[in-house]
């Protein structure tokens, strides 16, 4: 396997599936299996899920909520992903922890940098709730911080594109798409690949970003053997 602890980011969209609200447990468990199989194979998998598909603090910070007070509610919405993920995953047989960045106590384990570790040494899958814990952030810097700090050896982005490309595909017919790029290239063509807390994270920390689809299944299996999909920033 290319590498040995990886740190996957969902976003809360991607868990929608076709539906334009909520979770679409067919999606979720077809994640839930590209995951396994990876696990199966020895590789330690941390993963960081948004909350996108049921409350975000910005969209409701623009129709006259307090700000902070609605990023807790987007925190808790990651944390209802969290937990249909690892029911997913349970539903497989893969053994997972819940730990939440902020206090769940009856429903997850509390965040501990240590115990994060400990259960990915002994093969189980981690999923980090609640993001960062902290409003004015977004659940990409909470895959970055806890990248760095589990010392993933690889960030990776699954979204229903392939890669980043030159403009938005779904747009732009022209748009092609870079197999690789340097953290400044992307600085340098104003490319959105993270938002920019999340980005500079990784950069100042030399931790590479793949984004790739993750609706194509096999494709997390891919790019642990080493096959270069996707786009990797590095
Ligand atoms: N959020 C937050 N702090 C964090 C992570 C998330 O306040 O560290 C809130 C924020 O309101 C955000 C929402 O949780 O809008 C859902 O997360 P995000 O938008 O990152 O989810 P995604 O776009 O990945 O679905």
């Amino acid at each position: 396997m290319k590498y040995k602890r990886i740190l996957l980011k969902l976003s809360g969209e991607s868990l929608m599936g076709e539906q334009s609200y909520g979770i679409d447990n067919a999606r979720v468990l077809a994640y839930a299996h590209q995951i396994k199989a990876i696990q199966l194979l020895g590789v330690e998998v941390a993963i960081v899920v948004g909350g996108g598909n049921i409350f975000r603090g910005l969209s409701a910070e623009k129709s006259g909520m307090d700000r902070a007070q609605a990023d807790y509610m987007g925190m808790l919405a990651t944390v209802i992903n969290s937990m249909a993920l690892q029911n997913a995953l349970e539903t497989l047989g893969v053994y997972t922890r819940l730990l939440s960045a902020i206090k769940m106590e009856q429903i997850c384990e509390p965040y501990v940098r240590r115990r994060a570790m400990r259960h990915l040494e002994k093969g189980r899958v981690v999923i980090f709730g609640a993001g960062t814990g902290n409003p004015y952030f977004t659940t990409d810097s909470a895959a970055a911080l806890r990248a760095i700090e589990i010392k993933a050896d690889v960030v990776l982005k699954g979204t229903r594109v392939d890669g980043i490309y030159t403009a938005d595909p779904e747009k732009d017919p022209t748009a092609t798409k870079f197999d690789t790029l340097s953290f400044d290239e992307v600085y340098d063509r104003d490319l959105n690949v993270m938002d920019m807390t999340a980005f500079t994270l990784c950069d100042e920390n030399n931790l590479p970003i793949i984004v790739f689809d993750m609706n194509k299944e096999g494709n997390l299996m891919k790019l642990m053997e080493g096959e270069a999909i996707g786009t990797l920033v590095k």
